[in-house]
């Protein structure tokens, strides 16, 4: 396994730390990007890798998104990240899951986790017991999709005033892939504000009950990307937005809560040079972070939602500096966050 400095994806990382716990069989890393505006915090993901390399590599790049999307949402946290590499029938037992807790507890801090794919609130809950450097327990910012949805919604909203010129979604046409947490919220908001929706999701039922219920077309998953619409809104995977997929777009702005939308650095710019307005993935989706370390240095309800609020006028900052320098508004936000965390 080669070092981590030798991978593309280190950037300059503050601690990359490797577990194992032998009795259980226990295996994480743990990656520290920053801790420049506070503890790295960022979520725990249980997944079963094909090779420990590509768990490095998702710890490197995830923990270094989580630096950039806390910056920009003025949380007092730095970036990190934690991988269990599961095995492959993804065995999670109480003991796997206390060893681990262990390992978050050793960094003393340094690293904070909260829940993300492959692990639940209950898994959550039992990593407490073990250290108190947990985030989002039941009660204290728990499920962050709905905070998530709230935040995407204003999002969308600034980028329909940005691209459409228009001061409402009322007959706005908005295409959302996937419906699940994040998405299923969103179309909640926007129905509710007159937008016209046209809903995909590889859970079909689940696409056509909210559909029946908010009043909103369905369309085939492979066709939601290349719907003639004012705005697409992805809320389902990452990488959807490549060469071909932005080629064959036919909206006005593409603003949605998945995480690490753009497939390369250089869809950014393809999306500019289509004149298709982009809301980099990690200042729309902040939301659900903000909440769940409500925590830290936030004064209760009333700041979360402030901070939620300011999604919009974070965006409107990116989209403004893009449209004077002509970088894309991705590698305006990255440079904005760089600069946030010193590194500018
Ligand atoms: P979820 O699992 O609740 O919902 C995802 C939905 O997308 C599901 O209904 C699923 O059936 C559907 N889906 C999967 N593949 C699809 C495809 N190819 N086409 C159409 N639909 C598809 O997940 P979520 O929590 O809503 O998260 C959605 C996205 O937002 C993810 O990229 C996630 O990383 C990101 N995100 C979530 C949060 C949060 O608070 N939950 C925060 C930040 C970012």
């Amino acid at each position: 396994m080669p070092a981590a400095y030798d991978l593309p994806d280190f950037d300059a990382h503050e601690g990359v730390h490797l577990f194992h716990d032998r009795p259980t069989g226990m295996t994480a890393i743990i990656a520290v990007h920053s801790t420049a505006l506070g503890p790295a915090a960022g979520g725990t993901r249980f997944w079963h890798y094909a090779d420990s390399n590509d768990a490095v590599t998702d710890a490197l790049r995830l923990s270094r998104g989580m630096s950039y999307k806390n910056a920009m949402a003025g949380l007092p946290a730095g970036g990190g990240k934690a991988v269990i590499l599961a095995d492959a029938d993804r065995t999670k037992t109480p003991d796997l899951l206390a060893a681990f807790a262990r390992a978050v507890d050793s960094l003393g801090g340094r690293y904070i986790t909260a829940q993300d794919v492959g692990m639940s609130e209950a898994d959550m809950v039992a990593l407490s017991q073990v250290t108190r450097h947990v985030a989002g327990l039941p009660g204290l910012g728990g499920d962050p999709g709905p905070s998530t949805a709230k935040g995407v919604y204003l999002g969308v909203c600034a980028a329909v005033r940005r691209a459409l010129g228009r001061d409402s979604v009322r007959g706005v046409h908005i295409a959302v892939q996937g419906v699940g947490s994040v998405g299923g919220g969103l179309v909640r908001l926007l129905a509710a504000d007159g937008a016209r929706l046209t809903l995909a999701d590889v859970d079909g039922a689940r696409a056509a009950a909210l559909a029946g219920e908010l009043g909103a077309a369905v369309a085939p998953v492979d066709a939601i990307m290349s719907l003639d619409a004012d705005v697409l809104s992805p809320c389902a995977l990452g990488a959807i937005l490549t060469p071909d997929s932005i080629a064959a777009l036919r909206v006005a702005a593409v603003a949605g809560g998945a995480n690490n939308q753009l497939a390369t650095e250089a869809q950014g710019a393809q999306l500019a040079a289509r004149g298709i307005l982009y809301a980099p993935d990690y200042v729309i989706n902040a939301g659900g972070i903000i909440n769940v370390l409500r925590h830290m240095g936030q004064g209760g309800d009333a700041e979360v939602e402030a901070r939620i609020a300011g999604i919009p006028d974070r965006l409107e900052a990116v989209w403004a500096e893009s449209a004077t320098t002509g970088e894309t508004p991705a590698q305006v936000a990255d440079r904005m966050a760089q600069g946030l965390i010193g590194r500018g």
